[in-house]
Formats: structure tokens, sequence, C-alpha cells
């Protein structure tokens, strides 16, 4: 086969350049596209989201196999190709980012997991059919609990698209349902939500559970309490809100001041 020759068509200009200061949900940045290629932007103004393909300049080419470090160095090695891995034969860069605005040829964007100076291949819209709602995928268990919160809260931002006070009061009780129960996209594992449209809003589109086909999901109204109820096999656990008042700092506060936890297992008739 013959080499394949790609030129890019702009850059990407953040505030960092080291790919280990990058955080899972990806920075801020501007995408500079080069004045050539500008007259390819017309239109691009009309989404909200874009494909961001680009090319990893600084990875490794000649790693097939990795341990998902930056989220858990304790997991098993996977394929390459079985990862979102830095390191690949071909380091193209696949990365989901909002568009803020366009100002001539720069794009604003935030979510962009791309360092500084990485070469821009590619932008393409992103479409509704782009989602597959409940997919399975392997299990990344984030190595503590600070990352198993903002792998969550990623989550849960990218579904509710606003990060109110009752999408953080969703991800604390989605840590901790995790600690209790795993895997939290688990075809057998259910959630009940009693509460605000947000809560109920934040929790499905953390653990993905759909209304039916399978039936993983309830909700019930309720804007004055959050409580959600989790079931899986013969394991029970309600988190419920309680009452905070409103001057307090909410991430200072512990599990235990925000929520009362119960946790049971039931018995198998
Ligand atoms: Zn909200």
């Amino acid at each position: 086969m013959e080499d394949i020759v790609l030129k890019p068509v702009g850059q990407v200009v953040s505030q960092t350049d080291n790919p280990d200061e990058m955080p899972l949900g990806g920075l801020t940045a501007v995408i500079e596209v080069y004045p050539q290629y500008a007259a390819a932007l017309k239109g691009l103004e009309e989404n909200s989201h874009i494909w961001v393909l680009a090319w990893f300049h600084k990875a490794p080419r000649d790693i097939l196999r990795v341990n998902p470090v930056k989220v858990n160095p304790d997991l098993p090695e996977y394929g390459v190709f079985a990862l979102r891995a830095f390191a690949r034969p071909n380091p193209v860069a696949m990365s989901l980012a909002k568009l803020e605005k366009i100002e001539e040829n720069l794009l604003y964007v935030s979510g962009l997991d791309a360092v500084g100076g990485t070469p821009v291949l590619d932008i393409k819209p992103y479409y509704e059919n782009d989602i597959v709602f409940s997919p399975d995928t392997p299990y990344i268990r984030g190595k503590d609990r600070e990352m198993r919160q903002g792998l969550i809260k990623k989550q849960a931002i990218v579904y509710h698209q606003e990060e109110c006070q009752d999408l953080h009061i969703a991800v604390r009780m989605a840590v901790i349902a995790e600690d209790h129960l795993g895997k939290l996209n688990s075809p057998d594992l259910n959630v009940q939500v009693k509460g605000s449209l947000c809560l109920g809003d934040c929790i499905q589109g953390i653990s993905k559970a759909r209304l039916a086909n399978p039936p993983r999901f309830s909700f019930c109204f309720s804007p004055d309490c959050a409580e959600t109820k989790w079931t899986k096999d013969t394991a029970e656990l309600i988190i419920t809100l309680r009452e905070i008042p409103g001057n307090l700092d909410f991430e200072s506060l512990s599990d235990g001041e925000l929520f009362i936890i119960e946790s049971s297992s039931r018995q198998k008739i």
C-alpha cells in the first residue's frame, strides 16, 4: 500500500501543550483553521457540536497494547484499537467538542481533548444519528474517587447540557451508587428517581437507564425532594438528600452530611 499524505487544515491553540495536563473532559480551546481552508467553514455555525479529527504528533506509534493508565493503572491491558489510547499506529485523535462561536477562521470550542500545537486534520458536524444512548462498553473503573466522580460528571454534562445544582447532586449520588453496585450502565442495574426534572435527567444520562427495552428507569416528579433508589440482583441502595441550608459550600460536604444512605440486601425467594 502506498503511504497516505495528510496536510493539516489548522491547529489547536490551548492553554497547555502538555498532554499530562489534559483533564478527561478536555479543555476550552481555539481551533485556528488555516486561511486557505476558511471557505470550508461556511454553514458550520449551525452546529452546536463538532467532531475534531487531529493528529497526536507526540504519540508513540509502535505500541499495540496499553493499560488505561490515566483512568486506572491497575486494570488489565487492552489493544489500542479497543481504547481511545494516545499511542496507536496512526495517532488520529477524535474529539467531540462544543462549538461556542466562530470568528472568521477561528473556532472557539469547549471540551476539546487536544493540546496546543496539535495539527487538525478534519472537522465534521456532530449529528443526532451519532448517538447510541446505551451502548455496551467495558467497565474502565476510575482509580480513585476523584477520577470516578470526574468521569461521571462528564457523562452528566454531555447529557444534561447544563451544570446546575441538581447535576452536582446526581453526580455525588451516582459515585456512591458505583461504589456499592459497580458499573452504572449495567443492564441489570435499575434506578428509581424521586425529585426534580433536572435530577431525573442527570441520573438517566449517567446510568443510561431507559424506561423500557429493558426497563431500568422510573421517575416520580417531586420538586421538594431528591431521592434515588438503585437495585441490582438482591442489593438495594437508597440515597436521600438531607435538608441542606442554602449558604453551605456544597462541594465541601461529606456523603454523610449530604445524604441519608441506606444499603440492604433483599432475601432471594
Ligand atoms: Zn439542570
